[in-house]
C-alpha cells in the first residue's frame, strides 16, 4: 500500500511521519530528491540532494511516482520497488498528493491540518530558512490548505502530537483491514 502523509508546510508532517515509523515495523519511509540546497545542520539523507539537470533526466527516465515544483525547487518520489510485507510511506506537498491520488486511487491519503494559524507560522519562520525564504512559505502554507482541503483525504488535526499520530495509526490499521 502507498501511505502518503501530506499537508501545509509547519503543520508537523517530519515529527508525525517520525513518530509513525517507530511505532510501525510494517512502514518504510521513501526518500525523495530534491533540487533545494541542504539547509545548515540538516543531515545528509534528509534528502538526495541533486542538481536540476540531473533531477531533469530522471524525470525523463520516467524513474518518479510524483514530482513536484515547490518554491523553485524540484521534489520528487523515486518509483518505490514494490514489497509485499511492507508499505512505503511518502511525506510529500499537496500538488504530489494530488499525483499520487490520481495515478494510484487505491493510494491511502491522509492531509494534516495545524491546530491555529499563529502556531503554524512560529514553526515555519524557526526552521532556520532566509526570512525571505520563511515568508514565501507562511504565503504557500496558506494556498496549500486551501488546496489539501479539497483533495478527499482523511483530515486530521495535528494538535496534540499523540493524538495526531494515534489518529493517523488507526486509518492505517483500518485501510490495511479493508485492502486485505
Ligand atoms: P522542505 O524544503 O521543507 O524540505 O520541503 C518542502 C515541501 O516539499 C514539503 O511540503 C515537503 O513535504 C515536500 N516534499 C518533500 N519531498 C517531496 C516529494 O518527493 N514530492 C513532493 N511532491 N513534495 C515533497
Amino acid at each position: 500500500m502507498i501511505i502518503v502523509v501530506s499537508g501545509p508546510g509547519g503543520v508537523g508532517k517530519g515529527t508525525v511521519v517520525a513518530r509513525l515509523l517507530e511505532l510501525d515495523p510494517m512502514l518504510w519511509l521513501s526518500r525523495s530528491w530534491t533540487t533545494r540546497q541542504r539547509r545548515l545542520g540538516e543531515p545528509a539523507d534528509a534528502y538526495t540532494f541533486v542538481d536540476r539537470a540531473t533531477f531533469e533526466r530522471e524525470i525523463t527516465a520516467g524513474g518518479f511516482l510524483e514530482y513536484a515544483e515547490f518554491l523553485d525547487n524540484l521534489y520528487g518520489t523515486p518509483v518505490p520497488v514494490a514489497d509485499p510485507h511492507r508499505d512505503v510511506l511518502l511525506e510529500i506537498d499537496v500538488q504530489g498528493a494530488a499525483q499520487v491520488q490520481q495515478d494510484h486511487p487505491e493510494a491511502l491519503l491522509v492531509f494534516l491540518e495545524a491546530p491555529s494559524r499563529a502556531e503554524q507560522h512560529q514553526r515555519l519562520t524557526g526552521r532556520g530558512d532566509p526570512p525571505e525564504v520563511a515568508a514565501r512559505r507562511l504565503a504557500k502554507a496558506d494556498a496549500e490548505a486551501d488546496a489539501g482541503r479539497h483533495l478527499g483525504a482523511h483530515l486530521v488535526v495535528n494538535d496534540q502530537l499523540d493524538q495526531a499520530v494515534a489518529e493517523v495509526a488507526a486509518i492505517i490499521v483500518a485501510a490495511r483491514a479493508s485492502s486485505a
